[in-house]
C-alpha cells in the first residue's frame, strides 16, 4: 500500500473508527498520531496501543480552537517535519426532534463535524503545499446522502463535509492533494450504542449485505484512499454502508 513511515495525523482517535484507524495504519508501519478530546482518553488509546506492540503519538487540542490547532500542528511539524495524510474522523450525532434540539445542541454538532474539520484542513494546507504532497480523508456519514428522520444537525453537518470535501479537492489538486470522504453506514462504535434501539434496528434490516458495519471496514476504506493504489482518486465520498439506502 506504499503506506510505510507515512506521517498520519487521526482525530478522534481515541476509540470507534479512530482507534482501529490506528491500528490499521500501524500494521502497514505508518507513523501515527492521535488527537483526542481530553489527556486520560489519549493516554489510554497510546496504552491500549502499546499493549499491541504498536507506537503512536497523542494529542489533545480543543478542535474548536484554532490557533490552539496551529500551536501543535506546527509542533507535529518541528518532530515530523512533515504530515502525509490528514483524518478528520471527530464527530458527534444528533437524533433529537428538531422542536427538542436547542439552538446550542445545534451549533454544537455544526462546530466539531464542520468548523473543526475546516480548522484541521486550514492548519495543515499549508505544510502539506509545502510538501507539494498529501491526502485529506474526511468522515461523512451514508445519512449525508439520505438524510434521517430525526437529528437534523448531524446530516446537516455530514452534506457540509462533502461539500467541503468536493470543493478542497478541486482546489488542491494542484498541488498533488487529494481529498476524500468515507461516508460509513452504522458502524458498530460507542455512537451508534448511544443511539434508542427503535431508530437501529429497522435500519439494520433494510442493509443489504445484512450486518452492520464494523470499525474494520471503514479503516480498510481510509486506507485505500490514502494509498498510492488511490493516487488518480480525489474528490469522492465513497460509501461503506453495505449498501444501506436510507
Ligand atoms: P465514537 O463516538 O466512538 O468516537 C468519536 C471520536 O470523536 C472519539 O475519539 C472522540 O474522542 C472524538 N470526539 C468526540 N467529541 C470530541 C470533541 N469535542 N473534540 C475532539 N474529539 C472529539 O464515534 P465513531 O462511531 O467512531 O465515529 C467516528 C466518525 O465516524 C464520526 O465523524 C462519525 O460521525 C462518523 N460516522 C459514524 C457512524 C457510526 O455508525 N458509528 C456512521 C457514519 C459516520
Amino acid at each position: 500500500m506504499n503506506l510505510e513511515g507515512k506521517v498520519v495525523l487521526i482525530t478522534g482517535g481515541t476509540r470507534g473508527i479512530g482507534l482501529e484507524t490506528a491500528r490499521a495504519f500501524k500494521e502497514q508501519k505508518a507513523e501515527v498520531i492521535l488527537f483526542g478530546s481530553k489527556k486520560e482518553t489519549v493516554e489510554n488509546a497510546i496504552e491500549q496501543l502499546k499493549r499491541e506492540g504498536f507506537t503512536v503519538e497523542g494529542y489533545f487540542p480543543n478542535l474548536n480552537d484554532y490557533s490552539e490547532i496551529q500551536k501543535t500542528i506546527e509542533e507535529i511539524e518541528k518532530k515530523y517535519e512533515r504530515i502525509d495524510i490528514l483524518i478528520n474522523n471527530a464527530g458527534i450525532s444528533a437524533n433529537k426532534k428538531i422542536e427538542d434540539t436547542t439552538v446550542e445542541e445545534f451549533q454544537e454538532v455544526m462546530e466539531l463535524n464542520v468548523n473543526a474539520v475546516f480548522h484541521m484542513i486550514k492548519a495543515v494546507v499549508p505544510l502539506m503545499k509545502k510538501q507539494e504532497s498529501g491526502v485529506i480523508l474526511n468522515t461523512s456519514s451514508m445519512v449525508s446522502i439520505y438524510g434521517q428522520p430525526s437529528g437534523v444537525g448531524y446530516p446537516t453537518s455530514k452534506f457540509a463535509v462533502n461539500g467541503l470535501t468536493k470543493s478542497l479537492a478541486r482546489e488542491l489538486a494542484p498541488f498533488h492533494i487529494r481529498v476524500n470522504a468515507v461516508a460509513p453506514g452504522i458502524t458498530n462504535t460507542d455512537m451508534v450504542k448511544t443511539l434508542p434501539k427503535e431508530m437501529i434496528e429497522p435500519l439494520i434490516q433494510t442493509i443489504p449485505l445484512g450486518r452492520i458495519g464494523e470499525p474494520r471496514d471503514v479503516a480498510n476504506a481510509f486506507l485505500f484512499l490514502a494509498s498510492s493504489m488511490a493516487s488518480y482518486i480525489t474528490g469522492v465520498v465513497l460509501s461503506v454502508d453495505g449498501m444501506a439506502r436510507s
